[in-house]
């Protein structure tokens, strides 16, 4: 638990949020302002700021991937496809500094870039 993380106040029930999917480790809920008919926000429970934070520590990675797999795969969302993006630091435009995986599906993707 960082103080003041949005997101670690979502994992600990203290702001709402709908959510999809949880087991011991990993949370995942709709994003605010979704960006597809899908769009969901996967979290470890452990605070990490950003990607690079948490590729130091690869079972939690790990974790996190294996539950968008789980929820994907259990929604079928995986037969038309979906997108997996984080965003890291300021010309990505990360605005939450709690590592997080957007997943973005129910339609067909524009593609990325500009
Ligand atoms: P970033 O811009 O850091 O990659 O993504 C942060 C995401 O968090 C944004 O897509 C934004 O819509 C979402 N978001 C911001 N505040 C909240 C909130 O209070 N609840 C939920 N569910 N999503 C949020
Ligand atoms: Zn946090």
């Amino acid at each position: 638990m960082s103080a003041d993380c949005l997101f670690c106040k979502i994992v600990e029930g203290k702001i709402p949020a709908s959510k999809t999917f949880e087991n011991d480790n990993v949370i995942g809920f709709v994003d605010i302002h979704p960006q597809a008919k899908i769009h969901l926000l996967f979290v470890h429970k452990t605070h990490t700021a950003d990607i690079n934070e948490l590729s130091g520590d690869p079972k939690s990675l790990g974790e996190i991937f294996q539950a968008i797999t789980e929820y994907t795969k259990a929604q079928g969302l995986d037969k038309n496809g979906f997108r997996v993006v984080t965003n890291l630091g300021k010309h990505a435009g990360q605005t939450v500094f709690h590592t997080h995986f957007h997943v973005l599906s129910g339609e067909h993707l524009g593609r990325f870039g500009s």
